[in-house]
């Protein structure tokens, strides 16, 4: 039996393409554009799973998920305005298993579907497992999808975005942005990369390496300015979970 969603979102074209990519997925959806209506449909129907905006006519969405909660476990994924960083906190007290910032990517909107859904869904097991970040951050992983802060890498898709903007790289940089988004926090040897990024064959240069990421620091660092990939020197590359202050 596929997952019943129920899209509760006023801008209407936001909702029709949530709506089209959901049901291309193979998911039962429906629509709310309004908080109240929303909230009946909510109570009166069985939904494994809703996407809730926060600003919505008649009842707000942080609204309609305190009164949903009284009646209903039903699991819920807030979608949140960019940087509104208290509507996140609130939204996790008030019970939502996940938000998404808007603008997102529509496959990390699909990632975190699945992800709810196998850890909140009505079929799935009981794990007894905490549910917290880290627990979302592994099972995205497993989905292949590494992420930093506004960076999302999908494997399967090969994709690569800022904040919801397409980045274009070549497969080597691919890679090499994927071994370091892998083992977050943990430095790597140019060795180790090279290995990754150009095969155990390769004999050449491990300066390669250096050039590598001189590329992905021009389209990414640079265009969105951030430090992402930092230099130990005499040692290697790393993208560590927090960004330096510096
Ligand atoms: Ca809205």
């Amino acid at each position: 039996m596929e997952a019943h969603i129920l899209v509760v979102e006023d801008e209407e074209k936001l909702a029709r393409f949530i709506e089209l990519e959901l049901v291309h997925e193979g998911y039962t959806v429906d629509k709310a554009t309004d908080g109240r209506v929303a909230l009946d449909m909510a109570i009166n129907n069985v939904y494994d799973l809703i996407l809730l905006d926060i600003m919505l006519p008649g009842l707000n969405g942080l609204e309609v998920l305190r009164r949903l909660n009284k009646e209903q476990p039903t699991p819920v994924i807030l979608l949140t305005a960019r940087d509104a960083v208290m509507d996140k906190v609130s939204g996790l007290d008030a019970g939502a298993v996940d938000y998404i910032t808007k603008p997102f990517a529509i496959e990390e909107l699909l990632a975190r579907i699945r992800v709810a859904l196998k850890l909140h869904g009505r079929i799935s097991v009981n794990t007894g497992l905490t549910e917290d970040d880290s627990i979302t951050e592994q099972s995205l992983k497993e989905e292949g999808i590494y992420r930093w802060k506004e960076l999302t890498l999908d494997v399967r898709k090969h994709e690569v975005k800022y904040a919801g903007h397409g980045i274009t790289l070549t497969n080597r940089e691919f890679i090499m942005l994927e071994t370091l988004l892998e083992n977050q926090d943990i430095v790597l040897s140019r060795d180790t990369l090279l290995e990754k990024v150009c095969g155990y064959e390769y004999i050449g240069e491990t300066n390669v390496i250096d050039v590598y990421v001189r590329y992905l620091r021009s389209k990414i660092d640079e265009v969105f300015d951030v430090k992402m990939i930092q230099t130990v020197r005499g040692v290697g590359y790393v993208i560590r979970t927090e960004e330096p202050a510096i």
